[in-house]
């Protein structure tokens, strides 16, 4: 049911109507995410499938908004608050903080999207002097109750109060220090009810008040602190990586304690439906006995394997292996669980559609349209153009010889090489040098985001396939093995100790397997992946015995093709990326850059044409270059003989093909102070002079070059057209398509139409052959978009150029502002990614909305395409596809991506259309 049907909510209902701010866990449902958060929503749907969930109620995100926004929790709220805790204390026959037997609740955060970590959760609210010893006498256990006293203040006073976290910790090495112990759990009730006082002698001196006693104070502070938390710079960060929405806030949810530390009859843990690092299925999660919620986690004391429960509970882990399916059956995919154990009573805290490496996404796609739970289109829709570029990289050569010094988890596949760092700051400070780095610690916590995210890799000597590391490094698709305990991790001194002794310093190579979960000294050199083999068509995807990763992208690719509606290309100059993209399911080119063609050896050519005095001169160049051009083109008609070839004009400036203009001065300084010949330079450095200018990429380019300097795009033209002659009497099938980069208006258009068609003619008679060459142009200024319908009187084709596009709309020069003050704006939100990376639909690309809309309208049959950066991106693909383009045009490698995506844009429109 679509939220808005919702009868407890309306945003938009009259001011009479009340807006529902809190939610009990009976009247939710997984459809309700945006309200309740993806934790809210899904403990809401648990309880209505009769699993067992503590009661508990959620305040929405609706409430977290007005709180935001001003600065106050809604009016409403705190009655709404009571009525819900007055029900649940009525339904657990105890009363918040009672003093003889208190209800305690957990207050945790939970957003629409899973954020890891991010934000903040409080557990044991309730507790206070009057009720620890009535915890005590219904636990039947005086350390447990002091244990957790002591946990909430902790915890309360770090995340709610703001006491640095440090102080409590250094309090507690103390107190584990004077009694000569070294685990928490040596420590007693007594010693426990010591650190109690101490920690309140800490929340007052550094607060400048006690700790709350009162239990409602205690959640009403918990649950601004949750609102508050959405805001923290760890958080923000995350949502820019993740692209989540700065708006959206998070949900409450208000839920009944229930402990998995009263002893080795309880317990917590993780569990997933199938493995979220292969897909397959079978028992995966990580279980540890006579702890409490986070403590799994955090990957503080090592967990044993899930499969391990059936020996130490039966009946539990019977239970929850029915749970298990009873979860996966209803939400169709993956689920991930969070459970405690009370004293042998199964407890489910959490499930939701689980996070997976890439290959676990393909293969549990197809295995689940296998299983008749979902459709093919369906499955597309669980698989991502970011997913398939994954399984692209190389990956290490398993049978180099290369020197093993640990084993840990593997968390999140890949080959990571580089140097290593053992804290966040050196991380973010070595990678924006250039360094590749592996960011090694004991364990993660969210403080280590920046570091992660500067990292090739990471790896930890703690914890297991569900602490902090593994979780966000797979949902960041970076590689990651934890748990590595043989290696000794020593973040003081910057080092690492292995098992036989060999020391790794800061700055020393290593190289991480995120699939094996191997730690190699040095660097081990990689080899391609076996989905990209499949994709240059070395492996057989349909043979019996293929790899069951490879068999799935296969049959998601089949179908993906079979959906889309665009067609992809591939933007090459050469012959071999150009074979490299039809093997990769390339439509053609969409884009051939000829000025990379200039370079090299022939630059001494282009060199002779620029400082050309006389026509004849210029026109000696011209011949010069022109066969040499001519060969290329008939290299790249071969390669995509039968498809079509847009072959772009000479585009940048021409200064870029001449010396630099400090070199040259130089030289001819010298030249003169040794009074050695410097003729040439000379004039060099003069014609340089002379195309100096202070925007070259607002300059003599594009278009302009090819009005200014005569005979050059004729030269061009009749290099195409000769080829397209050449190949078409030799028996092949050239379909070549000229553009004209840079156009802003259609006179300039039509002065290079008719001087082209001119030379196709004269080919065309002179080869005594047919050529229907198109001739279209590119649309990457403003001014072209904006008279796109007079543009169109005049091209065969329009190919959006957003590059030149985006640079231009928002005045942003792309050479130089991703390096300026673009992390700046990705700090301050502005855009969560550059414009030049994912179309800005809102800017950008209305322009192409309405300037593929004006071209149509002149001439219905105009063919539309995209060639800018952003035609591999998956984002942007589903722009293109919205709008109604014909192709988009990309990179070699991004092909397979492009095709996925437009595969899964079509069948998502198909999907929405019939709904
Ligand atoms: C563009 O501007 O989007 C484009 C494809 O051309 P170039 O990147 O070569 O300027
Ligand atoms: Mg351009």
């Amino acid at each position: 049911m679509p939220e808005t049907q919702d009868p407890h909510v309306n945003p938009n209902a009259s001011a009479s109507a009340a807006v529902k701010f809190v939610y009990d866990f009976t009247e939710g449902n997984r459809d309700l995410k945006d309200l309740l958060g993806g934790k809210g929503a899904n403990l809401a749907e648990m309880t209505n499938l009769g699993l067992p969930v503590p009661p508990g109620f959620t305040i929405t995100t609706e409430a977290c908004k007005v709180y935001l926004e001003s600065g106050a929790e809604p009016a409403a709220l705190r009655a709404e608050v009571s009525e819900h805790l007055d029900a649940l204390e009525r339904q657990m026959g105890k009363k918040l903080g009672q003093a003889d037997d208190p209800l305690l609740v957990s207050v945790r955060s939970g957003a629409k999207f899973s954020m890891p970590g991010m934000m903040d959760t409080v557990l044991n609210i309730g507790l206070s002097d009057a009720s620890v010893s009535g915890l005590a006498t219904q636990a039947g256990d005086e350390r447990f109750a002091w244990d957790s006293y002591r946990r909430l203040i902790q915890m309360f006073g770090k995340t709610v109060l703001g006491v640095d976290g440090e102080l409590f910790e250094e309090a507690l090495e103390d107190a584990k220090r004077a009694k000569g112990v070294v685990v928490d759990v040596d420590l007693d009730a007594a010693d426990l009810q010591g650190l109690v006082g101490h920690f309140k002698d800490i929340v007052a001196k550094e607060t400048g008040r006690d700790f709350p006693q009162d239990p409602r104070e205690q959640m009403d502070l918990a649950v601004r602190a949750v609102f508050d938390s959405w805001n923290t710079d760890r958080a923000k960060l995350y949502r820019r990586q993740e692209r989540i929405p700065g708006d959206l806030g998070t949900a409450v949810n208000v839920c009944s304690m229930v402990f998995g530390n009263l002893g080795p009859d309880s317990g917590t843990g993780v569990a997933f439906t199938r493995d979220p690092a292969s897909g397959h299925q079978g028992v995966y999660g990580d279980y540890l006995q006579n702890a409490q919620g986070e403590d799994v986690v955090a990957g503080i004391r090592n967990t044993v394997p899930l499969a391990d429960l059936e020996q130490i509970d039966k009946a539990s882990y019977d239970q929850l292996m029915q749970i298990m399916e009873t979860l996966e059956t209803h939400y169709k995919d993956l689920c991930d669980i969070e459970f405690t154990i009370e004293r042998g009573k199964l407890w489910m805290l959490q499930t939701r559609v689980g996070k997976r490496t890439a290959g676990a996404a393909f293969r549990i796609a197809t295995q689940l349209v296998d299983q008749g739970l979902i459709d093919e289109a369906e499955a597309l829709q669980r698989v991502t153009g970011g997913q398939l570029a994954q399984l692209m990289f190389p990956r290490f050569d398993l049978d180099a010889k290369s020197k093993t010094i640990g084993r840990g988890i593997a968390a999140s596949p890949g080959a990571a090489v580089g140097k290593a760092v053992f804290d966040s700051y050196t991380a973010v400070k070595w990678s924006r040098s250039g360094e590749k780095v592996i960011l090694i610690r004991r364990e993660t916590n969210p403080d280590d985001l920046n570091g992660m995210i500067a990292a090739e890799g990471i790896l930890t000597s703690r914890g297991g396939k569900t602490s902090h590391a593994a979780v966000v490094a797979r949902g960041m698709g970076k590689t990651c093995v934890c748990g590595a305990e043989e290696l000794e991790v020593d973040t003081k001194s910057r080092r690492m100790t292995t098992s036989d002794g060999t020391v790794v310093e800061e700055g020393d190579v290593v190289s991480i397997d995120g699939s094996t979960g191997k730690v190699y000294a040095g660097e081990v050199p990689v080899v391609p992946s076996p989905v990209v083999e499949y994709f240059e068509g070395n492996v057989d995807a349909t043979a019996a015995d293929a790899d069951d990763l490879v068999k799935s992208v296969h049959r998601l690719m089949s179908y993906a093709d079979s959906q889309r509606r665009l067609a992809v290309r591939t933007n090459a100059d050469n012959a071999e990326d150009a074979a490299r993209a039809r093997r990769f399911g390339a439509q053609g080119i969409g884009l051939c850059r000829t000025e990379h063609m200039f370079l090299g050896e022939r630059r001494e050519l282009v060199e002779r044409l620029i400082l050309a005095d006389t026509d004849a001169d210029r026109d000696a160049a011209l011949d010069q270059l022109r066969p040499l051009q001519k060969a290329d083109f008939i290299e790249l008609f071969e390669a995509m003989d039968g498809l079509p070839v847009t072959v772009r004009l000479l585009d940048p400036p021409l200064h870029e093909f001449l010396p630099d203009i400090t070199d040259l001065s130089v030289r001819v300084a010298l030249a003169e102070a040794r009074h050695e010949k410097h003729e040439n330079d000379l004039r060099l450095l003069q014609a340089v002079h002379k195309l100096h200018e202070q925007n070259p990429m607002l300059g003599l380019r594009g278009v302009r070059l090819g009005l200014v300097i005569p005979g050059l795009f004729a030269m061009q033209v009749r290099a195409i057209a000769e080829a397209a002659a050449e190949r078409s009497k030799a028996g092949g099938d050239p379909r070549a398509e000229i553009m004209i980069p840079l156009v802003g208006t259609v006179q300039e258009l039509e002065i290079v139409r008719e001087e082209s068609e001119k030379v196709i003619a004269e080919v065309a008679a002179a080869a005594g052959v047919q050529l229907d060459l198109a001739l279209g142009t590119m649309i990457e200024l403003p001014r072209a978009a904006l008279t796109a319908g007079q543009i169109a009187e005049s091209a065969d084709f329009f190919s959006f150029g957003t590059n030149d596009l985006t640079q231009t709309v928002w005045g942003f020069s792309r050479d130089d502002v991703e390096a300026s003050f673009f992390t700046a704006y990705l700090e301050k939100g502005i855009f969560g990614v550059s414009p030049f990376e994912t179309i800005d639909k809102d800017g950008v690309g209305s322009l192409v909305r309405s300037a593929a809309a004006a071209g149509r309208a002149t001439r219905p049959d105009l063919k539309l395409g995209v060639c800018g950066e952003h035609g591999g991106d998956p984002e942007s693909v589903h722009f293109f596809h919205e709008v109604g383009l014909d192709y988009v045009s990309c990179s070699p490698f991004r092909i397979p991506v492009a095709r996925l995506e437009a595969g899964r844009a079509a069948a998502e429109s198909q999907g929405s259309d019939s709904r």
